[in-house]
């Protein structure tokens, strides 16, 4: 989702491009929208993939209020 159509459900203010970021060893990246439900990995840390896809998740706030909403493209 791009914000060059979008529109804040809240107040109808103007969205601007943005995404949530996570810091790991391998630096900074996206957080993903996955399908399903989290399931903990048996051994070890973290969660097993058992989402049947995952997407790239957006966050576009408002420069208006500062609501975030989210898509997941
Ligand atoms: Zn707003």
């Amino acid at each position: 989702m791009s914000a060059a159509n979008a529109q804040c459900t809240m107040c109808h203010g103007e969205l601007e491009d943005g995404y949530i970021a996570h810091w790991s060893n391998n630096g900074r990246t996206a957080i993903n929208w996955s399908g399903g439900s989290p399931k903990a990995r048996f051994f070890g840390k973290g969660l097993r993939s058992g989402g049947t896809q995952d997407r790239t998740l957006s966050a576009l706030r408002c420069v208006n209020c500062g609501h975030v909403e989210f898509f997941a493209n």
